[in-house]
């Protein structure tokens, strides 16, 4: 079966071009029907209050959630991530949707506005281990998102170093989350499609169902600050 990319804004095509380059065919998703052909999803990234407003008007969330529910797996950059957060934080928002599942807190505009968007040399040691390849993973951050808190069944799969500033923190220098799995749920704070390695993509199709249930509680409680 092919991998759904959610289409309704943001970089879907290069997600369904970095797809293609490992042989496997992506396919646009904008109405709740299409998931039902897809064995697993990508959300990319964009804008999410954008994304959250086009999801609204297409009725998807309610599918969105079914289809992390079920376990099948589910990969989000960058908006994406903030889509899949249990919790959103860093702007008020009017308190668009999230779908939730990714038992996580994220900051939406963590590491500040588009100009202050950036590239890093991420370590990588599980994406090394099971893909092969060099040791770290050049990692596109545009205006990104950082992981803020992470529930104990969240496995953090990269960090990313940061200066925070004095009343952040009584470290000068310190690690933010960027990358993390959780069962069937994959999130990444960059941009792995803008890229010519395609080991995240790889990585994501090894990925496999699982049954892991939401409960009610946590599922209804995704909205933004
Ligand atoms: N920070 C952005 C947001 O809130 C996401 C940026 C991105 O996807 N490149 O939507």
């Amino acid at each position: 079966m092919a991998v759904g990319v959610l289409a309704l804004q943001g970089s879907f095509n290069e997600h369904i071009a970095a797809l293609r380059r490992i042989g496997v065919k992506g396919v646009e998703i904008r109405k709740a029907e299409q998931l039902e052909n897809v064995s697993s999803l990508i959300i990319p990234g964009g804008e999410s209050t954008t994304m959250a407003k086009l999801a609204e008007l297409h009725n998807l969330f309610p599918a969105l959630r079914e289809f992390v529910k079920m376990g099948k797996p589910v990969w989000g950059t960058c908006a994406g991530l903030i889509f899949l957060a249990d919790k959103a934080t860093g702007q008020k928002t009017g308190g668009q949707e999230l779908v939730g599942g990714l038992d996580c807190t994220v900051h939406r505009n963590f590491f500040g506005s588009q100009i202050q968007s950036f590239e890093a040399e991420l370590p990588v040691p599980e994406l090394a281990a099971t893909e092969g390849g060099p040791p770290s993973f050049r990692a596109v951050f545009i205006r990104a998102p950082a992981i803020v808190e992470v529930g104990p069944s969240v496995e953090v799969l990269a960090s990313v170093s940061v200066q925070l500033s004095k009343e952040e923190s009584a470290e000068s220098d310190s690690k933010v989350i960027v990358a993390v799995k959780q069962g069937n749920i994959l999130a990444t704070a960059f941009h792995p499609e803008l890229t010519i390695d395609s080991r995240w993509h790889s990585y994501f199709m090894k990925m496999s169902p699982t049954n892991n249930e939401i409960t009610a509680a946590s599922s209804s409680s995704n909205y933004y600050d």
